[in-house]
């Protein structure tokens, strides 16, 4: 079982929820794709109860272990930083396509730079540049 699973099944369990099947399939394929929108996840669930989809979601956010990427009127979720590397995003605002940037350690220090002067603890953050794809560009 890769580490990422075992702390996800210990952050379940430290807030008194099981890890059930359900939740454990959201998790692996969130480990498995950069970024999905609902209907993806859905259809490519085992099981298709969209009710327990949707309250896992929920779950999922409260606990911390999702990002929402918006998307004009709908979203894409990821796994948090407490899952994956930190990173940052690029998003197609005509296709929906997702880039997900490498870490850039200038940017981070200078992030932190900024904020120092405001006396500000950053808990976390997310960058995601809007705008047009390669592909939709020369179309
Ligand atoms: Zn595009
Ligand atoms: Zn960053």
């Amino acid at each position: 079982m890769n580490k990422e699973l075992q702390a996800f099944k210990k952050l379940l369990q430290d807030h008194g929820m099981f890890a059930t099947k359900p939740r454990l399939q959201l998790f692996e394929l969130l480990q498995q794709y950069p970024a999905l929108k609902i209907s993806e996840l859905i259809s490519l669930l085992s099981f298709h109860d969209q009710a327990t989809v949707y309250r896992n979601i929920k779950i999922f956010e409260q606990l911390g272990v999702i990002n929402r990427l918006r998307l004009g009127w709908e979203s894409k979720l990821e796994l948090s930083d407490l899952f994956q590397h930190h990173h940052h995003h690029m998003t197609c605002i005509k296709c929906g396509a997702v880039t997900t940037l490498p870490e850039d350690r200038l940017l981070e220090q200078q992030i932190a730079k900024i904020v120092h002067n405001y006396n500000f603890v950053i808990t976390d953050h997310q960058i995601e540049l809007r705008g047009i794809c390669k592909l939709c560009k020369e179309e």
